[in-house]
């Protein structure tokens, strides 16, 4: 497997790999990685002729006081999991190489990035549209792959791509989960183990409001308060938001009528943790 630090060397091998018709599949993340990149890094493999795999944990989309210096790495894990689960590259630029100084041009997708996770944490998104373009231009793949597990980033991503005529297409992969139902995530590790068994409420909760939607709920306050009244029942849950939304424009939603996305962000101790589901009606 090639792994590249520089961006002009990764720019060059993939400039001589595309005159060799070779399709390029990218699955950006920030290391650590689990069964859901993992998920991503497979499916690339199978629908395109290389796979780029990069690793960046991206100061500019956590905010003062989040968990930038603390997120868990261990980049030698990372080249053996990404290896078998079929990347051929490998990039991993230092925080210097992607902002060297100086550095000052911004990408903002508006409103869509103001409501739910935007909300709780500002600048967030700006962050993550921001180093995507970044990647996007680097590495300039033909198919990018993302998790539903971060719901609303698929939405803005996609968004960003349609308004800047990004020429890519954006593959979007299921959530993959722990076998009690927990949402992977590299930020699981946090958990200490009384969190950890709390933390299922999430999934026990939207399956909760998937049923009650299937057996003709239709009233998005109510089942909301009803998701809120589950999680709250587990004594180290701390909600940050519970939300119906519309699953195209994330607009708050009164009736249930259409294709919706749940949303959760609770927090276990100082881990905060986020799940969703979508439900058609
Ligand atoms: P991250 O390293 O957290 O930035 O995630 C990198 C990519 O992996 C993003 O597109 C995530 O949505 C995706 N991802 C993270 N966790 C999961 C999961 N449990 N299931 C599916 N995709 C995931």
């Amino acid at each position: 497997m090639e792994i590249y630090k520089n961006i002009q060397e990764m720019k060059s091998y993939l400039k001589e790999m595309r005159k060799e018709g070779k399709k390029i599949g990218f699955v950006p993340t920030m290391g650590y990685l689990h069964e859901g990149h993992l998920s991503l890094i497979r499916r690339a493999a199978v629908e395109n002729d290389l796979v780029v795999v990069s690793i960046f944990v991206n100061p500019r989309q956590f905010g003062p006081g989040e968990d930038f210096e603390r997120y868990p790495r261990n980049i030698e894990q990372d080249i053996r999991l990404s290896q078998e689960a079929g990347a051929n590259v490998l990039f991993v630029p230092g925080i210097n190489e992607m902002y060297p100084e100086g550095f000052n041009t911004y990408v903002e997708v508006k409103q869509l990035t103001e409501t739910l996770c935007g909300k709780s944490r500002p600048g967030h998104f700006l962050g993550v549209t921001t180093v995507v373009n970044k990647l996007f231009h680097i590495v300039n793949p033909d198919r990018a792959y993302f998790g539903q597990k971060d719901a609303q980033q698929v939405i803005v991503i996609q968004r960003m791509v349609k308004d800047l005529n990004i020429d890519v297409e954006v593959v979007v992969c299921p959530i993959v989960r722990e076998a009690d139902g927990l949402a992977m995530s590299s930020r699981n590790v946090y958990l200490n183990s009384e969190e950890r068994g709390q933390a299922i409420v999430l999934f026990h909760a939207l399956n909760m409001a998937k049923e009650r939607i299937e057996q003709g709920e239709r009233d998005a306050m109510r089942l909301k308060k009803q998701i809120e009244m589950m999680i709250q029942q587990q004594p180290l849950a701390n909600i940050d938001y519970v939300s119906i939304v519309d699953g195209e424009n994330l607009e708050e939603v009164k009736e249930i009528n259409h294709k919706v996305l749940i949303a959760l962000a609770v927090k276990f101790g100082t881990t905060r943790l986020i799940d969703n589901m979508i439900v058609e009606v």
